[in-house]
């Protein structure tokens, strides 16, 4: 269920749905009021226009003092018919002189709007318990009729806030009140009729949105389901059909994905190659040490200078298994605890002033000079174990892959940001074709010359990413025969990845 409430499709569905339908229900709820509150307004300005025109019929014909006249009983009936409601005309002290419902007269009308009708104010009141609307009109005497009538300035209308007017001027002048109470059921009922035509139309239209929202839906979410499953096959299969992405959006991310795979299949391949490559490096000198132990199992009564021989060479196998695994351990450490690094300020002319110290005996034995060049004191902040572990690998290659009488020459120097450290040999130099795989795991340039100075192939992987853990880089130059230089660019102050 929560899946489906995250789905493209469900969203798409409620967007188109909720799109159509709010504004739809909206202006339902709007309208309905809104249509019955004008009608009602309409409503009463005609009761309005009418209680004037029946005022001054009640006023020219003395109707208040004698309230038998027929013709305007016959309208007042009609009227109160056509209203489906009920007239009260009142004298000036508000006795009821005619009732169209004939159950109030001769009683004294005590109603606020009555009250107010007196003093010259037009009311309007709406009972909604009783669904009526009731309108109050004062009557004016025939003198001030005619003065209002014939003198705008005598009567002056003023409106007040709840819309009725006060005629100020001529209060004194009221001979009695005109109260039109009219039915507004009809009213309700158009107005109730509008909103059942609004819920039907919401209905029908919710139900046919529902249909649209789901085909839109489908729509709209059928090229990610197709592409998803695309994915799906590739994963399963490693190929998939043939397939033209609708969205640019999907196709961003296939391509993405595309490139994704690729790196994934590299990565999958090098470990591969790094997983053989490993056994192949340590079953090497375990076949050596099989052999001599079988040979030697194999002569009776072998001479003790043969066994110390042999004995010597599986010594030197097993050294050479160990170093491998030793260099194998370092990598998968700096892999896994790459991170983990114990960062201190380090004088980099100390530290490799005692790292060739350490590696003079071996260089002596070489016959290779190692010079040390400083061209000032700097201070670096790096891991010093590994940093020096790196240093020390570059400088026993320049050793290593040198020539009688060669040297390797060390420069260290900064500016404001690096540290630089040069190691340069006069030794073999390195194939042109052999230089962009030097770095990899296993790589020797010249296999068994490498195995025979003990080399393993995994010194330069260990420095390289040494040096990149630090944030460092390094490049290599060489010419063959003539030799080879290491450059390596060290930041002065340590940025742990991801700090900016
Ligand atoms: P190894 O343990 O075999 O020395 P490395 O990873 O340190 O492995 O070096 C990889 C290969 O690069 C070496 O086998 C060697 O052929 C070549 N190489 C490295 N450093 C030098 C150098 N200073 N001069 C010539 N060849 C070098």
């Amino acid at each position: 269920m929560k899946r489906l409430f995250k789905s493209l499709k469900f969203h798409i569905f409620m967007v188109t749905f909720l799109c159509t339908m709010i504004p739809v229900i909206a202006i339902g709820v709007i309208a309905t009021p809104l249509f019955k509150n004008r009608t009602i307004a309409r409503n009463v300005t005609m009761i309005q226009s009418q209680a004037q025109l029946l005022t001054n019929q009640i006023r020219s014909t003395g109707y208040i003092e004698d309230p038998t006249i027929d013709f305007i009983n016959a309208e007042l009936v009609a009227l109160g018919n056509a209203y489906s409601g009920r007239i009260v005309i009142t004298d000036s002290n508000l006795k009821v002189v005619k009732d169209t419902y004939g159950v109030d007269e001769s009683k004294t009308m005590l109603w606020d709007n009555a009250i107010s009708a007196l003093k010259g104010n037009q009311g309007v009141y709406t009972d909604d318990e009783n669904d009526v609307v009731i309108v109050t009109v004062p009557i004016y005497s025939l003198k001030d009729a005619t003065q209002t009538d014939s003198n705008s300035q005598v009567v002056t209308d003023s409106t007040t806030t709840d819309g009725s007017s006060i005629q100020k001027d001529s209060i004194s002048n009221i001979e009695g009140v005109l109260v039109i109470t009219r039915s507004i059921a009809d009213i309700e009922q158009e107005a109730s009729f509008v909103e059942n035509l609004v819920t039907e139309i919401c209905v029908v239209l919710g139900i046919l949105m529902i249909a649209v929202s789901l085909f839109v839906s489908r729509k709209f979410s059928t090229p990610t389901d197709k592409f998803a499953k695309r994915i799906h096959e590739l994963r399963e299969t490693g190929s998939a059909h043939e397939y033209n992405p609708v969205y640019t959006e999907n196709a961003d991310v296939l391509d993405e994905f595309d490139r994704f795979r690729e790196k994934a299949d590299t990565v999958e391949e090098s470990r591969e190659a790094f997983v053989s490559n490993v056994s192949h490096e340590l079953k090497t000198p375990l076949a050596s040490i099989k052999v001599l132990a079988d040979s030697l199992n194999s002569f009776d009564g072998a001479p003790i200078e043969m066994y110390k021989e042999f004995m010597t060479d599986i010594t030197a196998e097993i050294d050479r298994e160990t170093q491998i695994i030793n260099d194998l351990l370092s990598l998968v450490r700096l892999d896994r605890t790459g991170a983990a690094l114990n960062i201190e300020s380090v004088s980099l002319n100390d530290l490799v002033e005692n790292m060739l110290k350490r590696l003079r005996p071996l260089a002596e034995k070489q016959g290779v000079e190692l010079v040390l060049e400083s061209f000032r004191p700097v201070v670096c902040d790096v891991d010093e174990v590994k940093f020096s572990l790196a240093l020390m690998n570059l400088v026993e290659n320049g050793i290593k892959y040198n020539k009688e009488n060669g040297y390797v020459h060390v420069t260290l120097n900064s500016d404001k940001s690096f540290a630089y450290i040069k190691v340069e040999d006069s030794g073999m130099g390195i194939p042109d074709e052999s230089i962009p795989h030097i770095f990899e795991r296993f790589y020797r340039v010249d296999k068994s010359h490498s195995r025979e100075i003990g080399g393993t192939g995994l010194g330069l992987a260990i420095v390289q990413e040494i040096i990149a853990l630090h944030g460092g880089e390094i490049k290599v130059s060489s010419v063959l025969d003539r030799g080879t230089i290491f450059d390596v660019r060290m930041p002065l102050s340590f940025v742990a990845k991801g700090e900016n």
